[in-house]
């Protein structure tokens, strides 16, 4: 065919499109940016919910940006219809809110440069395709699905590479004539790429993580338009972009072997192709094997996003988290610099991880408490109140007519310099907690009392007639050890531990009982804390609960 006839093909092929290239390139006009201004992308399809890995690769495209004064956008990459779910791209966009993963633009913020959902561009990837049947570059393919399994099923016996490429792209070189027929009969079809690749040829891509790749040319005529005109991924992503001019396509690795393919439809195009950085995915030791393997979200609560809210992993924490998974020198940096904000790091891709970078969910929970305990009972109430506003209404109502008392407690051992590490994600507040408000005790009450210890009630009722409310922890602590010592008990665990045979016990195990029949557990904050809060009354209530429920 010469360029006439391709000319009049591409017409009779896209009898809509009535834009041209140069149409689209000036309404996408060059961004106003500074040199090294970094454009990032996340591109997820709405296929179901989100895995940890995207979120960590939609983390790192907002760092990059944001330290670049660049721009990171959202475009929902909706090419592949069968498998997009219902409700998948609300989720998507309400997913990045809640864990404040905020895109400067794109779907669902503002922007210039959209629409950025794939569905709403097809009129501008024919028109791009469209030029390729022009310049003897993308070819109409009529192959049936029984003509390509039948192509499969002999280029898997003769174990060749599978695919349609060289001989088997029979559809490449038909005559305008035999195209017309075609069209003619009703006869479906697809665009496919007019490869000019050669696989005997080796290229060089150097990715910002991997470095240096080396791969075979790209050979394949792969499908650019499906039968019903719609792209696929591979030209959508590249149109896209080069139009919305991404500087950096950061993304997960499965996509490296796409990669000739892609630098390859960047060329056919005439763009200049953006720099990649592929992430290693995130890996998890399996626990019935003991092998490494990429965590998954039907094997591992961790790996999907909805449970990190469900749970009330604090945002801030979670930051933090992929923050160390995203830069090895991050969390060295942290421990010295902990009074300082993740953005003011600046991230490397030279040290972003080339391998499988290990989940750590006890790094994650240390992380978490260590959030905790550096904020105030005033911040962890209003965070958990509107954490159980969602999760769990019935502790919201509860928390919210208990406000004082409750903050109070959540303020015990606050001051020192080593604040409490207890809590590590706001679902643990009511377990923590569960003694601090009165319903929700009550109803419970020892219910969680794992010991068999059985305590003194009656010692504990002697020595509430001694107590003062009033007095400095030194003082309190003064009086029951000199009650103890009356009562035949060591005054410390040490002076016991000399003499066992002397002491019915020590001070410690007076104070234990107090403990448990207050808060029905054996490990608390500050007893003294906990008394004084709770108030003389209360207490003496809890202790008769004590004696009715658990002491026989
Ligand atoms: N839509 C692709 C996915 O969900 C994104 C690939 C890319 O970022 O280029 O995996």
């Amino acid at each position: 065919m010469d360029k006439e006839e391709r000319v009049e093909l591409a017409k009779l092929l896209f009898p809509n499109v009535s834009k041209t290239r140069d149409d689209y390139e000036k309404m996408y006009p060059k961004r106003k940016l500074n040199k090294d201004a970094m454009v990032t992308r996340y591109g997820p399809s709405p296929t179901g919910s989100v895995h940890l890995g995207n979120l960590f690769s939609a983390f790192c495209d907002m760092v990059y940006a944001r330290q670049s004064e660049g721009s990171f956008y959202l475009r929902i990459e909706d090419t592949d219809q069968k498998r997009a779910v219902e409700g998948g791209i609300d989720n998507i966009t309400s997913v990045l809110k809640g864990f404040q993963i905020l895109p400067t633009e794109g779907y669902h913020f503002e922007g210039e440069y959209g629409p950025y959902q794939q569905s709403k561009r097809t009129e501008i990837y024919q028109t791009y395709v469209k030029e390729l049947i022009e310049n003897n570059l993308a070819y109409p393919c009529f192959m049936t699905e029984e003509e390509l399994n039948q192509i499969k099923e002999e280029q898997t016996i003769i174990k060749t590479k599978i695919g349609i490429y060289g001989v088997y792209a029979v559809d490449r070189d038909l005559s305008l004539e035999e195209i017309k027929q075609k069209l003619a009969n009703h006869e479906e079809y697809v665009i496919r790429l007019k490869s000019p690749g050669n696989a005997n040829k080796q290229i060089e891509i150097v990715d910002c993580i991997k470095g240096k790749l080396k791969f075979k040319e790209h050979d394949m005529d792969t499908v650019l338009l499906k039968k019903d005109g719609t792209p696929t991924y591979h030209l959508a992503h590249v149109i896209d972009d080069h139009l919305m001019q991404t500087t950096h396509v950061i993304r997960g690795d499965e996509w490296v072997s796409s990669l000739p393919l892609h630098i390859q439809l960047f060329e056919v195009l005439g763009f200049i192709p953006p720099k990649y950085a592929h992430i290693a995915p995130l890996t998890i030791k399996d626990q019935e094997t003991g092998t490494i393997r990429k965590l998954s979200k039907r094997k591992d609560p961790w790996a999907g996003a909805k449970f990190y809210e469900e749970q009330g992993i604090p945002i801030d924490a979670l930051h933090l988290y992929l923050a160390t998974i995203a830069n090895t020198n991050f969390e060295e940096w942290y421990l010295n610099h902990s009074d300082k904000k993740i953005s003011d790091f600046t991230f490397t891709f030279e040290k972003q991880a080339v391998g499988g970078t290990s989940f750590d969910e006890d790094k994650l929970t240390n992380l978490c408490k260590t959030y905790f305990s550096h904020k105030n009972g005033e911040e962890v109430y209003k965070e958990t109140l509107a954490y159980t506003k969602k999760f769990d209404p019935q502790y919201y109502e509860l928390l919210l007519s208990n406000k004082d008392v409750m903050v109070a407690f959540l303020n015990i051992e606050k001051d020192g310099p080593r604040p409490r590490k207890d809590i590590s994600k706001y679902s643990d507040v009511k377990e923590e907690f569960s003694y601090a408000i009165d319903e929700l005790f009550e109803k419970e009450n020892y219910s969680k009392y794992d010991g068999d210890k059985e305590y003194d009630v009656r010692l504990v009722l002697e020595y509430l007639n001694d107590l003062n409310l009033d007095h400095s922890n030194e003082e309190w602590f003064q009086g029951i050890k000199e009650f103890a010592v009356q009562k035949g008990y060591a005054p410390s665990p040490k002076e016991y531990k000399k003499s066992p045979d002397k002491y019915k016990g020590h001070v410690g195990d007076i104070c234990e009982a107090i403990r448990v029949m207050l808060t029905g557990r054996t490990k608390s904050p500050d007893l003294f804390s906990i008394m004084k809060i709770l108030g003389i009354e209360k207490i003496k209530n809890r202790v008769a609960l004590y004696q009715k429920v658990v002491a026989k």
